[in-house]
C-alpha cells in the first residue's frame, strides 16, 4: 500500500490525484473507519490516515477532507486562538487550500475573497508580488506554501503586510528545513531536478531556514511563532500532526 501510494503521489499530478480521491472518497472513508485518530477539519475519526509526500509520511492525509498535518494544525489554531469562526472579518486567501475553501465560504460573517495566479476557481487572478487591493483592506490574509515558489519573497511578504489592516494578521506557512540556519536560495538554479535536490520540490526556488521569522519581520510583521503543537501534549498524535511544527503568524503593527 505504502509503495503504491508513493508511486501514485510521484507520478500523478496533484490536481488529478485530488479529483480521483474525491471519486473514491466514499470507499476510502469506510475503509479507514475507526477511532484512533481524528481530523479536526472535517471532525471525523479514523483508524489511520493516508500516507502522503515524497517520503510517504504515514497518517499524513485525512481520507475524507484530504487535509495534511499542517492543515489540521492551522485549523486547531483557528479554533482555539482566533475569532475567524464567529467574528466579522475581511479575509484574502491566496492559493486557497481545498480543505479550507468550502468551509471558509460557508462562514456567514466572513467577507471572503480568494486569489491565485493560475487557478480559474479563484475570485481574483493575482500575483502576490503586486496584490491588487488597497492598503489596510483585510483583517486576515492566508498565504501558505506560496512563498517558497515566488521570485521575490520580501516583496510578496511586504505586499501581504501592506493590504492588512493595522492589527490584522497573516498565516504564512512555508516549508522549512530545521537543519538550515540561513535560508538557502539561488536564482541561478533553474533545472527542476536540481531544484528538487536543493529546495525540496521541482518548482521551489528556496528552502527556508531558522531566519524565516526574521525575514517576515523585515517585511514589517510582528511575528508570532505559535506553539499549539506543543500545547496539545501527546494529543498531537491523535490529530496526526507533525511533531514540533511551528505556525508563523505575522501581525501588522498598529
Ligand atoms: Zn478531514
Amino acid at each position: 500500500m505504502k509503495q503504491f501510494m508513493r508511486f501514485l503521489m510521484r507520478r500523478i499530478p496533484r490536481p488529478i490525484l485530488l479529483r480521483l480521491s474525491y471519486i473514491f472518497r466514499f470507499f476510502i472513508v469506510r475503509f479507514y473507519k475507526g477511532n484512533q485518530l481524528e481530523c479536526p477539519v472535517c471532525e471525523t475519526q479514523f483508524r489511520k490516515m493516508l500516507p502522503y509526500g515524497i517520503n510517504s509520511r504515514e497518517n499524513a492525509m485525512c481520507p475524507k477532507c484530504l487535509s495534511l498535518e499542517r492543515h489540521r494544525l492551522i485549523w486547531l489554531y483557528l479554533q482555539n486562538k482566533t475569532n475567524i469562526f464567529t467574528g466579522k472579518n475581511k479575509m484574502l486567501h491566496i492559493a486557497p487550500e481545498q480543505c479550507f475553501l468550502g468551509r471558509f465560504k460557508k462562514l456567514e460573517k466572513l467577507d471572503y475573497t480568494t486569489g491565485d495566479l493560475f487557478s480559474p476557481l479563484a475570485d481574483v487572478k493575482m500575483d502576490v508580488h503586486d496584490i491588487p487591493f488597497d492598503d489596510n483592506t483585510f483583517d486576515i490574509v492566508f498565504c501558505n506554501h506560496v512563498l517558497e515558489h515566488v521570485t521575490d519573497d520580501h516583496k510578496a511578504m511586504s505586499e501581504i503586510c501592506r493590504v492588512l489592516k493595522p492589527g490584522g494578521w497573516a498565516m504564512l506557512q512555508s516549508p522549512k528545513d530545521p537543519k538550515l540556519k540561513v535560508t538557502k536560495e539561488d536564482p541561478s538554479i533553474t533545472d527542476p531536478w536540481e531544484r528538487e535536490r536543493e529546495f525540496g520540490q521541482k518548482d521551489h526556488v528556496r528552502m527556508y531556514g531558522d531566519d524565516y521569522a526574521a525575514r517576515m519581520a523585515k517585511a514589517g510583521f510582528k511575528v508570532i511563532e505559535d506553539q499549539t503543537v506543543f500545547e496539545l501534549g501527546e494529543k498531537y498524535k491523535y490529530y496526526s500532526l507533525l511533531p514540533g511544527e511551528i505556525l508563523y503568524v505575522g501581525v501588522k503593527p498598529n
